[in-house]
Order: structure tokens, then sequence, then C-alpha cells
């Protein structure tokens, strides 16, 4: 029988661990950094000697040194323990328990578990069939927080400015701009958090800047909404050598990382081509990964992985598009990498296809 300390507080009670991943040696599977970590926050996580002490407690000196990176006043800033920890925050900081959230869907998986840890009720919005955002949709149940990723985790693609726009103006609360992938994308929502008082842009350290180890994220908004973040945040969220490393890679990295995105980017439209000339219909991405609809993705990564490839699976998508529909809501998504790793994926993802069509 389970105690009641045991079953938890309710709201737990449809939340998930996070899957433990065992990935291959090649591991596409997660759309962190495959070139590796920029040298100078290398030098500074190995130099990181002041861990006897606390960090400084809302990591003012990163705050400084990320407003100077964003053309931001620092107060403007805030940080946590990466992305996660800055939505976890922010989604507490806006909204109570009982309030809804709504979310445009399918995205990145944690916002909805953040949601129902801190007790809210998210609402799960499907995209539109061009992986646009339904606005009238997102506004229907009047929620305190809506959640947008541009680009979008997993699809790659972009909503448009102008109905990120919309939502802002029609919300009567906070919206969310998850930018984990702008770095790798044409446009952005930073202009958006400085003129909106209730635009808050989220981005991390863990994707083109080669540092999700350290985890290292943070946010723009107006002064009055970082401060509620902040509040909500608590003190020490980043740690000595976390704030080390984000602060040199945010100093002398910057040249490393553009010219690491910049390599993804070629490699992403090359994999698109390659995958194109398979029959297979991936999504135009402005990401470091390649989404592409496909049926049976589940048997083919397990196929690809049993090969040494680690790619990500999804089934049970909302079937937004054509191509996801036809495709059962199953689709794979493969981080961009170094040519010959890709190489080595396409080998495994042909082997897999193979296979699938003999059984
Ligand atoms: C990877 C990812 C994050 C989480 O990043 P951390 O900073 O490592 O916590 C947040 N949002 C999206 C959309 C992501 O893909």
């Amino acid at each position: 029988m389970t105690s009641a300390v045991s079953r938890g507080r309710a709201s737990l009670r449809d939340v998930a661990l996070y899957y433990s991943r065992n990935a291959a040696a090649v591991d596409l599977s997660d759309n962190t950094n495959r070139w590796g970590v920029p040298p100078a926050a290398a030098a500074a996580l190995r130099g990181a000697h002041r861990a006897m002490r606390y960090p400084e407690p809302y990591a003012q000196s990163l705050k400084e040194v990320i407003a100077e990176y964003l053309d931001v006043d620092a107060n403007c800033v805030t940080t946590g323990c990466g992305s996660d920890g800055v939505l976890d925050s922010a989604i507490r900081a806006f909204a109570d328990a009982g309030d809804r959230i709504a979310i445009a869907q399918p995205t990145f998986p944690m916002t909805e578990v953040f949601a129902r840890v801190n007790g809210l009720v998210p609402l799960s919005i499907p995209l539109t069939d061009g992986y646009d955002l339904d606005v009238e949709g997102m506004l229907a149940g009047a929620p305190r927080l809506a959640y947008v990723c541009a680009p979008n985790n997993p699809t790659g693609t972009c909503v448009t400015r102008a109905r990120i726009e919309a939502l802002a103006r029609g919300l009567d609360g906070v919206l969310i701009v998850d930018e984990a992938y702008a770095d790798f994308a044409e446009s952005s929502c930073l202009d958006l958090a400085r003129s909106q008082p209730n635009v808050l842009v989220v981005r991390t350290m863990s994707k083109a800047f080669g540092l999700a180890g350290a985890r290292v994220g943070f946010a723009v908004g107006q002064a009055a909404l970082v401060r509620e973040v902040e509040k909500s945040r608590g003190p020490f969220r980043v740690s000595v050598s976390g704030a080390a490393a984000a602060t040199a890679a945010l100093r002398h990295d910057l040249p490393w990382v553009r010219s690491r995105a910049m390599d993804a980017i070629a490699v992403r439209e090359r994999l698109i081509r390659e995958l194109q000339v398979r029959g297979l219909t991936p999504l135009p991405s402005a990401a470091n990964f390649v989404f592409v609809p496909v049926a049976g993705a589940m048997a083919l990564a397990k196929v690809m992985e049993a090969n040494g490839v680690s790619v990500r699976a999804f089934r049970g998508l909302a079937p937004v598009s054509p191509a996801l529909a036809a495709s059962n809501g199953e689709a794979l998504r493969i981080t961009c990498a170094p040519w010959p790793e890709i190489e080595l994926a396409l080998a495994a993802l042909d082997a897999a296809r193979a296979e699938a069509a003999c059984t």
C-alpha cells in the first residue's frame, strides 16, 4: 500500500521522471554542441578555484556580461540553473496554483512538467498546419501564461513574428518565448522583451554555446518582470563553475560559437537535402537539428542506436500537419554535428529503413 507520504502532492501524480539516456557513441539526440566546449569556457572550468565560497546570490557579474552581450540593462536580465531553471522560476513567478498556461504544441516537454510541478493547468494548443501559432486558440482559455518556443523544439520551425506580437498584445498575462535555438535562426524576439511589459525571452548556454553540463540559462524582460522571476528563482542558482564558464564564453568565445553555429547551419541544409534524396520529408529548420516525420520512427531509432547512432524519436505527436498525420505522429529529430557523424547517422538510417522494409 502506498503511504500518504510516498504518494506525494496531487499535482505530481501525472509527472514522470525525465527519461534516463543511454546514448550511443555518436549522440545526435539532444541538440547539444557536437563540436565541443568553446576554448575560453573550457579553461575557466579547469580554473574554477573559488568553489569553497558561495557564488553571487543572483549571479550579478554574469548578468552584467549577458547585458553587455545583448545590449540591455543588467536589471533586465535573470539567470538560472539552465534555461530549465529559468522556465520553472518564471512559471512560478507569474501564476498561482490552479492558473492556466497555454502551451503551443508539439514543443519542448519540460514546460508542461514545470507547469504541473507548480500546480498550473497546462492547456495544449496545437500549432496550425503550417506550424504557426493559433493565436485565438492560445488566448481562448484566458491563460495567465503562454509559452512559445521559437525556433521550436522538436519541429525546428518558426512561428511568424506578427502572431507572436498579437499573442503578447492579447494576453492578460506573461508570454514566455523560449529562444534556446536563436543562435541558429535569423530572427529573435529580444526586441519585444525590451519593448513589451509582458514578454520574457529565455536563452541558454546549453546549445550553441556548448555548455549543457555547466547548467546556465538566462532571460531578458523589463526590469519589473525580471524582478519577479528573481524572487521566485531564489539565490545561488548558478554555480561558481557555471558562472565562470558562461562568463568566459560570452567574453572570449563568441567568434568560436558563431563559427560553429554557421557550421551547424551548413550541415543542417545538407542533411535536409540528403533526407529528401531518400524520399523523406524533413521540415525546414531554423535550429541545429532536423525534424523528419516518418512512420515507424521509434523502431528506426532503435535500430540506428544498435548501429552506434542515437537520434531522438517521437510518437504520439499532435498530427498538426499532413506530414505528421501521415506518419501517425511519429518523427525523428537529428542533431547537426560534424559531417562525418552525419554520414554515420545516414548510413544507420539507411540500414534501419532497409531492415524495416524487410519485416
Ligand atoms: C534544450 C532546451 C532547453 C533546456 O536547456 P537548459 O538550458 O539546458 O536547461 C530549453 N528549451 C528548449 C526548447 C530546449 O530545447
